[in-house]
């Protein structure tokens, strides 16, 4: 039996409400994949460039096979190895998607999430629900209840806790010779391929054509309003330590203002966020990243480095 928290939050989105819900990797900003208005609104909550698609969220493989128009073999091979979890797959949409989620395209993310709150939430409301980070766009991704409310106070939040995983998903689609990682995350090419015996390559490609591949891929995102740049080694010799706060993974007292990081991939990732959240609050001049490293999968570390790099990118105008 689902919680009353749950239950009502369900009621709410069948009524074409918008409700925070939390997943295994980020909080979402969840509303009826078939209600045009409702979807309209996450963009506007968000003030998402209606260019960029939003995930669609199932609570297993048969409900994700509603929204695709056809799912191949590799994505149910997928789908078994690694739902519920972290991965969403790129595939062609069914007729029942509105253009709206899917940037007007022909393809839709799906994913089904491991966390029982979202889990029990898709199921009771008994439609897939899109879930964008709830966060504005562009924004650091929210990791528990409190940053959701921190940004949308009138909101329903259901609050599952802090964020186990804490990055984002890894993204992926098909291509004639395999696959391609849109965005690196905690399921790295080494597990798509023992999965699915495909090659799997990540998306390197730069500039227009990478925005226009997965738009959310733009390079400055997930970003601070707080200067932020990554330093390596010897570089925080060069930094003004008053001014700044470090995120470092080493309890180095001659640092004033620093943020203790974990050494290894997973703990490392789910702290990331908050991390950067609490520094921003801190209102120095710099977020300094010393370029992390430690224990755990290379291709999770990949993903950290994937987002530090965007939290820390300047946008065209050179602007922070
Ligand atoms: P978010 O839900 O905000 O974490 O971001 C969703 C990510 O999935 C963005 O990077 C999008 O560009 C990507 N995405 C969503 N739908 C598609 C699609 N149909 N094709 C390629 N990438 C997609
Ligand atoms: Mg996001």
């Amino acid at each position: 039996m689902p919680s009353q928290d749950v239950i009502s939050a369900a009621e709410e989105l069948r009524n074409g409400g918008v409700v925070a819900f939390p997943t295994e990797t980020v909080y979402g900003l969840g509303a009826d994949v078939t209600n045009h208005a409702a979807v309209l609104r996450v963009f506007a909550l968000k003030g998402r460039p209606a260019h960029n698609p939003l995930i669609v969220h199932v609570a297993d493989e048969s409900m994700a096979t509603t929204v695709a128009g056809h799912w191949p073999e590799a994505a149910k091979a997928l789908a078994r190895s690694f739902w519920p979890g972290p991965l969403s797959i790129v595939v062609e949409k069914a007729e029942l998607i509105p253009p709206v989620v899917t940037a007007g395209g022909s393809t839709v993310c799906v994913r089904c999430p491991l966390h029982p709150t979202a889990l029990a939430l898709i199921e009771e409301t008994a439609r897939p629900l899109v879930g964008p980070s709830a966060n504005p766009s562009g924004g650091v991704s929210p990791t528990t209840a409190a940053h959701v409310r921190s940004a949308f106070p009138d909101l329903t939040v259901l609050d599952g806790g802090p964020c186990q995983i804490g990055i984002e998903s890894t993204v992926v689609r098909f291509t004639d010779d395999g696959i391609e990682i849109l965005r690196p995350g905690a399921i790295c090419a080494e597990n798509i391929e023992q999965a699915t015996g495909l090659k799997a390559t990540l998306f390197s490609h730069k500039g227009l054509e990478r925005t226009l591949q997965s738009p959310g891929l733009l390079s400055k995102h997930y970003a601070p309003t707080t200067r932020t740049r990554i330093v390596f080694g010897d570089e925080l010799l060069t930094v003004d330590l008053n001014r700044a706060v470090v995120l470092t993974q080493f309890d180095d007292p001659d640092i004033p203002h620093k943020i203790v990081m974990p050494t290894d991939a997973h703990g490392y990732a789910a702290r990331l966020y908050d991390a950067l959240r609490s520094a921003d609050e801190l209102q120095v001049d710099e977020i300094i990243i010393v370029a992390p490293t430690g224990d755990g999968p290379p291709g999770v570390w990949l993903a950290i480095a994937d987002r530090i790099s965007r939290a820390s990118a300047t946008d065209e105008n050179g602007e922070p």
